[in-house]
């Protein structure tokens, strides 16, 4: 093989990414590979312009984790009106009525909590912060416990693998994006 710019010479190696036969001083050594001087300004200028790059396009897991928990914070929200909406019915009935409210009160205000930090988490992720990601982690880790205890009703355990799921998918997009937060 002889060397793509030089047809006199031999060729010395091939270039790693286009595959041209290069003579030695056509050839340029990085990483231990060789490529041909138009690919390693191209490989260098893709080096220099990707923390610019991740700066302005948002990540994709990043995002996608950001979208999870604005989701989290409105099934949270939508919980909360349904038990406030429980909550004024029950209040009305005598008697059984007081019962329900007791255990209605904490479930309302947890579940206004999980949304006010489920929103915060989703915006400060969208936002590709730092704070948004371990707050996220927190949110996710909150949500499961205080769920955990559906797990002893049948038909609604079903409900909690569902929620276990999501925020665990959300925790790993969070790890796996942790690069791209700051
Ligand atoms: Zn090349
Ligand atoms: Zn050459």
């Amino acid at each position: 093989m002889k060397c793509f710019n030089h047809p006199d010479r031999e060729a010395f190696g091939i270039c790693v990414t286009c595959g041209r036969g290069l003579c030695e001083d056509c050839s340029v050594v990085f990483n231990e590979k060789l490529y041909c001087k138009d690919d390693i300004k191209k490989l260098a200028a893709s080096i220099v312009s990707r923390p610019t790059n991740t700066k302005s396009n948002r990540n994709v897991l990043i995002t996608a984790s950001s979208i999870i928990y604005y989701i989290i914070g409105s099934s949270s929200l939508g919980i909360s009106v349904l038990l406030l909406l429980s909550f004024y019915l029950e209040s009305r009935i005598p008697f059984i009525g007081n019962v329900l409210t007791v255990f209605t009160l904490p479930i309302l205000l947890v579940s206004l909590m999980i949304s006010v930090i489920g929103f915060l988490s989703a915006d400060l992720l969208w936002k590709s912060s730092l704070k948004g990601g371990l707050l996220g982690i927190v949110t996710s880790i909150i949500v499961v416990t205080v769920t955990s205890p559906s797990l002893y009703i049948p038909i609604i355990s079903i409900f909690y693998v569902g929620v276990m799921l999501i925020n665990l998918i959300a925790i790993i997009l969070i790890v796996q994006g942790w690069q791209y937060l700051s």
